[in-house]
């Protein structure tokens, strides 16, 4: 028996509990065999890891780093290729973005650990204008 899971990103349907209705990438991934979803992290983890992430969700007042338990997921969709965090602190991407700023923030380019995600957003709102 597995827990149901469901993403709990911006407008995002995926769960577990139907796995016909998931997004193609998602299938694939169940086909191979790998993980669709990913814990959330919690606030007792890191609460600016989970602001971060919650943010990143776009849900509004709804959903709070306080709404956060075990027992949340986002699913591997909301990351650059669909595939999930390329390393562990990795941020979702925002619910918020538009079609064409996700296709920018989507773009391959020279990984920046160090630099903030908050100041990295400003810097495309920017160049964007
Ligand atoms: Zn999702």
């Amino acid at each position: 028996m597995v827990a149901t899971k469901h993403c709990c990103w911006g407008e995002c349907k995926s769960d577990s509990r139907f796995p016909h209705l998931l997004h193609p990438a998602l299938k694939k991934r169940l086909q191979e065999g790998k993980p669709i979803f990913l814990p959330f992290p919690k606030k007792s983890q890191g609460l600016e890891r989970c602001l971060r992430w919650v943010n990143a969700c776009g849900r509004g007042k709804d959903f709070t780093v306080d709404k956060v338990t075990k027992y949340t997921y986002i699913c591997y969709l909301h990351w650059p290729g669909e595939a999930g965090p390329p390393k562990e602190f990795g941020v979702p991407l925002k619910a918020t973005l538009k079609p064409k700023e996700v296709l920018k923030a989507t773009k391959p380019k020279r990984p920046q650990p160090s630099q903030p995600i908050l100041q990295r957003a400003s810097v495309l709102e920017k160049s964007h204008s």
